[in-house]
């Protein structure tokens, strides 16, 4: 059975069969290859502590009485407070078609735009940049440009670890066209020790560094002037604000790294977390568009920005309307022709005629008493929201809170009613990674007990709340053809996203459709290299971002950067189950530069206590040569299931980007001290 691996937005394909879980040779994202996490998906497929039936207050209901209450609950909640009462909170995990109906249900028939997904902690300043510079949300390159390319950037991304199918295909580019690999990044990481280059930069330095490279590629004669005047807007507010900024880094250094990039026209920035998870995760990726855009390097074999994703589907909830800030198939809440395409499409007169609530400001409003009916799905976000305590407060004084999942976690355990999902392995659908290849899912043994795909859960509620006709899908072939009809409703070129001929695929060709990618029916994969872009007048916008976003190095406080570890995927519900995973790292700890270890008088092993005002975790310290003195690096996955006190998102803050409403998990303040030795 081909399927699609659930961990990395690389999106491989896998083949389930007698003999395990193998790399489909045939899929295009990986011509066979995993990265050890893929390959050890087998060992993943463990039944002991699912979910398998629903509850209503802690004891077992039927799948009919469990339904019925949130259907009522939600049903009170708008009838007495109005729709903006209530709110969904999803997960880049979901399938297109779960997203589809979700999404459908909140925006089209509540009325209010209160779904979001923990995408926004992930891709929610790129989607944001893209908007502003291409008029959509749009990833113009393809993988094969990492075959292809001279030079490839790595900017806060460590894909060694994080991308490594992909990273592998940068590796293997080295080898045969002896293409130049540069690490940027705080951290000496994996990727970095791989690469020919590593650029170490202050935490947040990437934006005044793209913004330097740019008036230092137009000092050298570097750009496209061509490109510029034909394509582009904005181009010298966008210049002269580039001017301003200070690289940040080794005179020397700058002027060697300029040259290499004035001079190699093919080139691919691929960017990941350290960019997009920051106060100024949407003007970085903007700076780093800019660039791209100054020189032409879009749209062309081996040039182009590429934005990583992280999870399996966060592209495919974009194509859908899963962030709170976007409607379905790429149309936006700003115009009023699009909020009418979709409310004729749906056949919906109470479409949500505004943006709902970020992640951060919607568990706000749950805290404050704003939402009263809440419903997560897929995603645990007492312990992946920053703020964790005052998440866990929100849930508990929520009068009604729904969770569907697959194990138990600290969010279920608050939870009013909790329903038993059906995982990766037991449910069909489709999938979209980072190149906007759609690949389906499907599903290779049955679920455990009573355990029900997301979409039939939101399907059924809907039905109960009265939307029955508008939800009468029998099949995730069903939505999926609803969902590409739309991508072409009323749309006459001027939205790229079009899945064209698939709105009249039958069953049949869904069940064995292999993977295709968007625009669907088009000759070449890439996008822009016409030089046409999704805006009023057909021309991308460079935006003048400014370098000066004031972070202060408080006294005495270290940047706490939270990522992944290689071996690891989120708070490890899967991969903690696989002893081969859990050898790579055994247990968390706090890894800190060695002059810092010095001076604070730290051994590694030592109990070192990590705080701020939000709370303290207690943690093994590890020095670690790849570490930048003032900062400590905290891998993302532990949690109480997993032998932590607790998650390191306690230390992280509210702040976000103002944008994109992504959280700055990259650059939270907290102090240090050993407490007990060795
Ligand atoms: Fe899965 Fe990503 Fe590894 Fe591919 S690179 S096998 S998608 S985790």
């Amino acid at each position: 059975m081909n399927t699609t691996c659930p961990y990395c937005g690389v999106g491989c394909g896998v083949v389930a069969g007698r003999d395990g879980i193998v790399g489909d040779p045939d899929h295009p994202a990986n011509r066979g290859k995993l990265c050890v996490k893929g390959t050890t998906l087998g060992l993943t497929l463990d039944d002991r502590d699912r979910l398998v039936a629903p509850m209503i207050g802690g004891q077992q209901a039927s799948w009919p009485e469990a339904l019925d209450v949130v259907a009522k609950r939600f049903g009170e909640a708008i009838a007495e407070r109005g729709p903006d009462s209530v709110a969904f909170y999803v997960s880049g995990q979901f399938l297109t078609e779960d997203y589809y109906i979700a999404n459908k249900l909140m925006k089209g028939f509540i009325g209010s735009g209160n779904i979001d997904t923990n995408s926004r902690l992930c891709m929610a300043s790129p989607v944001a940049a893209q908007i502003r510079a291409f008029g959509e949300d749009l990833v113009p390159g393809i993988y094969e440009d990492f075959d292809e390319a001279d030079l490839i950037l790595f900017v806060g991304s460590n894909a060694a670890w994080c991308h490594p199918v992909l990273f592998q295909r940068a590796l293997r580019a080295r080898e045969s066209r002896g293409t130049r690999i540069v690490a940027i990044d705080p951290r000496r990481s994996a990727t970095a020790d791989l690469a020919d280059l590593h650029i170490q930069i202050a935490p947040g330095g990437d934006l005044a560094l793209f913004a330097a490279l740019f008036a230092k590629c137009a000092a050298k004669g570097a750009l496209d002037y061509d490109f510029i005047a034909r394509h582009t807007a904005g181009f010298d507010a966008a210049l002269a604000m580039a001017h301003q900024a200070d690289p940040g880094i080794d005179a020397e250094l700058f002027d060697q790294f300029a040259d290499m990039i004035a001079g190699t026209p093919r080139l691919v920035t691929a960017f990941f977390q350290g960019v997009n998870q920051s106060v100024i995760g949407t003007d970085t990726v903007n700076a780093i568009l800019n660039l791209h855009l100054a020189t032409g390097r879009i749209g062309k074999p081996g040039a182009g920005p590429f934005s990583l994703t992280g999870q399996p589907n966060a592209m495919g909830g974009r194509e859908v309307g899963g962030l709170a800030t976007q409607l379905a198939a790429h149309l936006s809440f700003d115009d009023s022709a699009h909020r009418d395409i979709l409310a004729r499409f749906w056949n919906a007169p109470h479409l949500a005629r505004k943006p709902g609530l970020k992640a951060i400001d919607l568990f706000d409003a749950v805290h404050d008493g704003r939402i009263k009916a809440l419903w997560i799905a897929g995603t645990n976000p007492a312990e992946s929201l920053p703020r964790s305590a005052l998440v866990r407060e929100a849930l508990e004084r929520c009068p009604f809170v729904v969770v569907a999942d697959c194990w138990p976690t600290a969010t279920s355990s608050r939870a009013d009613v909790v329903l038993p999902a059906a995982g990766w392995s037991e449910k069909d659908g489709t999938v979209t990674n980072s190149e906007r290849m759609i690949s389906r899912q499907r599903a290779f043994r049955p679920a455990p007990g009573e355990a029900k795909p997301d979409w039939w859960m939101f399907k059924e509620v809907a039905c109960r709340m009265g939307f029955g006709e508008a939800f009468a899908y029998s099949s995730t072939a069903s939505i999926f053809r609803e969902h590409a009809a739309l991508s072409t409703f009323e749309n006459d070129g001027a939205r790229v996203f079009d899945l064209g001929p698939l709105a009249a695929m039958p069953d049949e060709d869904y069940d064995v459709m292999r993977p295709i990618q968007w625009p669907v029916g088009r000759a070449e994969p890439r996008l822009f290299g016409d030089g046409r872009f999704p805006t009023a007048d057909g021309r991308a916008r460079f935006v003048a971002v400014s370098a000066e976003h004031g972070a202060v190095d408080e006294e005495k406080k270290f940047t706490l950067n939270t990522g992944r570890l290689r071996d690891q995927w989120h708070t490890m519900t899967r991969t903690g189950r696989v002893p081969e995973l859990m050898a790579h790292r055994e247990a968390a700890a706090a890894t800190i530069a060695p002059a810092d270890a010095a001076r604070l008088g730290i051994a590694t092993g030592d109990l070192a206590a990590i705080g701020n005002e939000r709370g303290q975790l207690i943690l093994p310290a590890m020095i670690g040569a790849d570490q930048a003195s003032g900062s400590i690096f905290m891998a993302m996955h532990w949690t109480e299931a997993h032998g932590s006190a607790s998650t390191v998102n306690m230390l992280a803050g509210a702040e976000r980007d103002p944008i994109s409403g992504e959280p700055a998990f990259k650059h939270g303040k907290v102090t240090m001290r050993r407490i007990v030795a060795q």
